[in-house]
């Protein structure tokens, strides 16, 4: 009932920009007549934005193709008209380019160009994988291996999933964003890298072929190269990666693949999973167990108690009036049995 009443509204939204682009295209004013519109059906895919927050499977609904562009408030972005009436959000590589996260520690030559210790990272941070200007597409939709997960595997880090595809199946970008890798790169074989504007970075390898170079703007849903077996690979797959400031973690903790959907758009990265045993599907232990460190600190900070320095207190008459010693106190409160007792200070008595 509610989602009749969703679609319902979706398609008034739909059909009132349908309205207000019929007539745009019928008296198009002087100086929209001057204007050259360009359209760049390579880059360009249809795409709805959705009110609703289900999990994402694909926003790329139709194959017609664009017609025009409409401005918004927003120079950078405008809105793609399509020939079946539908609509989506579509960002200019120039505003893109203004982040710059395609500036710094961009090396077309290497896996990880960041040099970042992972000590310089928080424990978490939250990103945006999407909105409505920056969508999402399965990058190959299947059952992941069984031994293809991400973890160690016959003595090296296994560092993305793999997933079974046909030589030539097309394989998509997950996410908008800037090709910053597309070479033969040994064991991967054809290797595309791409760095998204939150700064994630997806890897597509074993391609049989590359369909974009270095530099180049891609949406979510382009088709960046085709499905193969090059590189260390002993059979047709997809190997795919997902990593921040150079980081691995695996890539089921943002995508169920046997789906095709995403499973967040707003993605809380904890540092954990760059470790190579944290798999989506086995962390669950690891969950619990955090779980009840975090209730052992809650109960051990609840028993704390403080007492505040007064004129003339000794730490032995705190130890005795708190049923404690003087060298437990010492120990709580990293000092020693000589130092100065200034009135004021907390002092930790349990
Ligand atoms: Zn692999």
């Amino acid at each position: 009932m509610a989602q009749n009443r969703m679609k319902k509204v979706v398609l008034m939204y739909l059909a009132s920009i349908a309205v207000v682009a019929t007539a745009w295209l019928a008296f198009p004013t002087e100086s929209s007549a001057n204007r050259p519109v360009r359209i760049d059906t390579v880059r360009t895919h249809l795409v709805v934005p959705r009110p609703a927050l289900e999990p994402l499977k694909s926003l790329i609904t139709s194959p017609s193709d664009p017609i025009d562009t409409l401005d918004t408030a927003n120079e950078h972005i405008k809105v793609v008209l399509h020939a079946d009436q539908t609509w989506h959000y579509y960002k200019t590589p120039g505003f893109q380019q203004t982040t710059g996260v395609f500036d710094e520690h961009w090396n077309e030559s290497a896996t990880n160009p960041y040099g970042i210790e992972q000590s310089e990272l928080p424990n978490e941070w939250s990103i945006w994988l999407v909105d409505s200007l920056d969508q999402y597409h399965c990058p190959f939709q299947g059952s992941v291996y069984y031994r293809g997960k991400f973890g160690p595997r016959r003595g090296r880090r296994h560092q993305g999933v793999d997933i079974p595809l046909k030589v030539g199946d097309p394989v998509y970008a997950t996410f908008t964003g800037k090709v910053r890798v597309s070479k033969y790169w040994g064991a991967f074989g054809n290797l595309v890298v791409i760095r998204h504007e939150n700064g994630l970075e997806t890897f597509y390898a074993h391609l049989s072929k590359r369909n974009v170079e270095v530099g180049d703007w891609v949406n979510a849903g382009d088709v960046i190269g085709l499905g193969g077996s090059t590189g260390r690979s002993t059979g047709p797959h997809l190997h795919y990666e997902t990593r921040y400031k150079g980081f691995a973690f695996d890539p089921q903790w943002l995508i169920d693949f046997e789906k095709g959907i995403l499973r967040h758009r707003l993605f809380v990265l904890k540092k954990k999973y760059f470790n190579i045993y944290s798999n989506y599907e086995q962390d669950f232990e690891d969950e619990i167990k955090n779980d009840e460190d975090d209730k052992k600190e809650d109960a051990e900070k609840a028993a704390m108690k403080y007492y505040v320095i007064k004129s003339g207190d000794t730490l032995g008459r705190i130890a005795i009036n708190n049923g404690t010693t003087v060298n437990a106190l010492c120990r709580l409160n990293g000092i020693t049995p000589k130092t100065t007792l200034k009135i004021g200070r907390k002092i930790r008595v349990r």
